[in-house]
């Protein structure tokens, strides 16, 4: 079947008690226990909800995954996913990753004693020149934030594999209608549902799809017991949200590639990052493993004085911090998703204060164009 005709039929598009069209909002914390001795499916809605569980469901229909698990945020969710590996441990993770998952490695996984080396997974043999053998876990992402760079997610998994190593893949960028890394050979695939699935900018939340069972009892345990989990409200906005993945998603993928190639016709910008053109670094890996360039790109003005003018000048575009709602937001990185990266560091990688991060949204892209025209003039 068609990605696009699972985001709707999802196995849960009737209410199997009246037959209303959707998933219903199960607003309860708790359940009547039938026979007081026997454990039900659903006993208290830390450990389980219809509405979560529809949106679980939904999520590992889409990535291909044994389960699903909803979570408050992308980072709860991404935090409970770490969560599987232990004091001694060690990680390697992609040295541009989003900011916060970094961040919280960094600073308090660290303090549980789990070690972690940053790695450049542009090049996957730097995976494994830093595997020791406390090496547990691979953490990576393609397109990275916000430079868009492309990381062959099939090589690294197959050098994790190898070595027994857990793989994790933030799919944010992407989400499952273009690329699913757990058909790549990932153990594990991380969502903030904030951004695409929900799509709309209006509610906070994170997801997770395991291939095996066993990860899927292990992931359980700790959403259960940490309890980060999503009320039922944000659990239907989001499965309202991946009805119209597809079309959002193409509409804004067409209107990014549109922007792309306006912005590369601009003498004023030094640099543009996006994965739908055709000389973008590692395109080809990039249309191995997904289906389209998405609708994130960024580029560098010549000046930070023409950048930050851009984001005073903008009238359409929204200058605020996320990505995927209808409306296009431009984000600025170095105060935003990476402020807390060492400014060293981050001009090492490239993330300067002259880099502009677009998040395309649904309106026309002429309109963009007018728009950006006028704020880079
Ligand atoms: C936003 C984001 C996160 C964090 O998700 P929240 O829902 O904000 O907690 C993680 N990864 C990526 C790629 C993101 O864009």
């Amino acid at each position: 079947m068609d990605q696009g005709t699972r985001l709707i039929h999802n196995g849960h598009e009737l209410d199997p008690l009246t037959g209303a069209l959707g998933v219903m909002v199960y607003q309860t914390s708790t359940y009547y226990r039938k026979v007081i001795t026997e454990v039900q499916e659903y006993d208290y809605s830390r450990g389980g909800n219809p509405t979560r569980k529809a949106l679980e469901d939904t999520i590992a229909l889409l990535e291909g995954g044994e389960g699903g698990y909803a979570f408050a945020s992308g980072m709860s969710a991404i935090s409970s996913v770490l969560g599987l590996l232990a004091s001694g441990d060690h990680i390697i993770i992609a040295e541009d990753v989003y900011g916060g998952s970094r961040f919280v490695v960094e600073t308090f996984y660290k303090r549980w004693g789990l070690e972690m080396t940053a790695v450049n997974t542009q090049d996957p043999d730097n995976i494994r020149r830093a595997i020791r053998p406390n090496t547990k876990a691979v953490y990576l992402e393609s397109p990275s934030n916000p430079l868009l760079k492309i990381t062959d997610l099939a090589a690294c998994i197959t050098i994790a594999r190898e070595r027994g190593l857990l793989s994790i893949v933030d799919n944010t960028f992407m989400t499952p209608y273009l690329q699913r890394p757990l058909e790549l050979g990932a153990d594990i695939v991380v969502h903030s549902a904030t951004k695409f699935l929900g799509g709309h900018s209006d509610v906070i939340s994170g997801l997770a799809v395991v291939k095996t069972k066993d990860l899927g009892r292990r992931l359980y345990q700790i959403q259960n017991s940490f309890g980060a989990v999503p009320g039922p409200w944000d659990a239907w906005l989001v499965i309202r949200g991946i009805k119209t993945l597809k079309v959002r998603l193409e509409a804004q993928q067409a209107a990014a590639y549109k922007l792309a190639l306006w912005l590369k016709t601009r003498k004023d910008v030094a640099e543009v990052n996006y994965p739908g053109l055709p000389e973008h670094p590692g395109r080809d890996i990039h249309v191995k493993q997904a289906s389209g360039g998405g609708a994130m790109l960024s580029f560098k003005t010549r000046t930070t004085e023409q950048a930050l003018g851009f984001y005073s000048k903008i009238k359409l575009a929204v200058a605020a911090p996320s990505l995927g709602g209808v409306e296009t937001i431009a984000s600025y990185p170095v105060k935003m998703s990476h402020i807390n990266m060492d400014e060293t560091e981050r001009n090492r990688m490239g993330i300067t204060p002259n880099l502009i991060r677009i998040a395309v949204g649904l309106e026309a892209a002429d309109d963009l164009i007018a728009d950006f025209t006028q704020a880079l003039d």
